[in-house]
């Protein structure tokens, strides 16, 4: 059965943080967030503030790290299950947002193992000790709308995306003033994410007249916002918080494709930020695609007023606006020039390959693909030649 899953609440604006207030039935929450990114801006404060004025209790789990580990994860369950939250607040990047969601499984089910949870849809009832509010201070992963919590095992240096709508959050906070405090680059890595979100969603086998729409609204404004948010513009900015979370609405339902699938094994091996990689791989996995869903494509570019008559001229503006977006927000093309060496690559190319081939948003690509071709479409990716096949 065909399903779309979204949090029942999402509130947005300047100072949604205070809307947590509402939570009049909660009594513990347990606050989950990254390094010291939220305390410099104020926005914990604001959030325990917030929290103890509603009448609640409250307790702090920080430090959770870009990239969260299977460690951390266990680190902040046991700390819930002595804490026993009726309300769990995750608040910051998409790290500390999964990190939270996945703690979340732990505390509710003591009895589970790490892998008994990898497949999707694995998961077992949440919401019978606590429920969850996400507010992201990124404009990228949409962390706070998705059924997926992204956490590394870096015994194996290997990202498992868990994904099971239970873990997708029932209050998502966009309050556009803490996005203003994030770095260029960040914005940059952050917005190409959301991005290839948008773009993977919309041509991902699982795409429906739901999701549709939410993400060709998300690329067309991510298209016209993110340049001018990187440069630092207020409303830009809050632009782009918004589009981010449709394209999280989108690809939360129509699932993802490839680009994630190799910048969920190349991320970890290649200590390449997320956004980062996804921005290098989305021109050439659309070339890649474009023998099933050109027309896709075309609508894509079509939307964004792109030039060309034909799909094939279409799908070619895409490639090109995107390579365009990249140079302008200071992104280098290819994984050559993001530092990967040419032995690093060949040493590694078949781990990578095999386990992106594995991963789980593989099989939500609109057109199949083996080991071999995946190792083609990562080489392109590193040397900058175009996808031909
Ligand atoms: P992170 O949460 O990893 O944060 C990256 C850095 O940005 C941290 O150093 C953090 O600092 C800093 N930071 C965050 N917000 C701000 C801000 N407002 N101002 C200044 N600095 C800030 O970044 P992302 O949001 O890109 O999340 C990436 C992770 O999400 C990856 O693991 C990726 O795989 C995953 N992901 C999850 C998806 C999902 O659906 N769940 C989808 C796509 C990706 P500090 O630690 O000090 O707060
Ligand atoms: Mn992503």
């Amino acid at each position: 059965m065909a399903r779309f899953t979204l949090p029942r609440d999402i509130y947005f604006g300047e100072n949604a943080i205070e809307e947590l207030k509402n939570l009049k039935s909660c009594k513990k929450a347990f606050i989950v967030t990254g390094g010291s990114s939220m305390k410099k801006g104020g926005f914990l404060q604001k959030t325990e503030d917030v929290l103890k004025e509603a009448g609640m209790e409250t307790h702090l789990f920080e430090g959770v790290e870009p990239d969260p580990s299977i460690e951390t994860v266990f680190k902040g369950a046991k700390e819930m299950q002595q804490f026993e939250p009726d309300l769990i607040v995750a608040i910051g990047g998409g790290s500390p947002l999964d990190a939270a969601k996945a703690m979340w499984v732990f505390y509710e089910h003591p009895e589970l193992s790490f892998d008994d949870i990898k497949d999707p849809f694995t998961i077992p009832p949440l919401r019978n000790k606590a429920i969850f509010a996400a507010i992201p201070s990124t404009s990228g992963t949409a962390s706070e709308v998705t059924a997926f919590s992204v956490i590394t095992d870096y015994s194996q240096n290997i990202k498992y995306p868990l994904a099971d709508f239970e873990i997708t959050p029932d209050i998502a906070i966009l309050d556009t003033s803490i996005p203003l405090t994030m770095p260029k680059k960040l914005t940059a890595h952050t917005g190409m994410d959301a991005l290839t979100h948008a773009i993977e969603a919309y041509v991902a086998s699982a795409r429906s007249a739901f999701s549709d729409p939410l993400a060709l609204q998300a690329i067309s404004d991510i298209f016209d916002s993110l340049v001018d948010s990187y440069h630092g513009d207020k409303e830009a900015r809050g632009k782009m918080h918004i589009a981010q979370c449709l394209a999280g609405m989108s690809f939360s339902n129509a699932l993802l494709g490839i680009a994630h699938s190799l910048a969920h094994k190349t991320g970890a091996e290649f200590d390449i930020p997320h956004g980062c990689c996804n921005a290098i791989l989305l021109p050439f996995v659309i070339q890649f695609n474009s023998r099933v869903c050109m027309e896709r494509y075309a609508t894509i570019a079509r939307t964004l007023g792109l030039p060309g008559n034909t799909d094939k001229q279409l799908t070619d503006s895409l490639v090109k606006a995107i390579r365009e977006l990249n140079v302008t927000l200071n992104i280098a093309p290819t994984y050559r020039e993001n530092g990967v060496t040419e032995e690093h690559l060949n040493q590694k190319i078949d781990f990578i390959c095999e386990n992106a081939v594995k991963d789980p948003c593989t099989a939500s690509n609109p057109r199949p693909i083996s080991v071999e071709e995946m190792k083609k479409v990562l080489t392109c990716a590193f040397t900058g030649e175009d996808v031909t096949f």
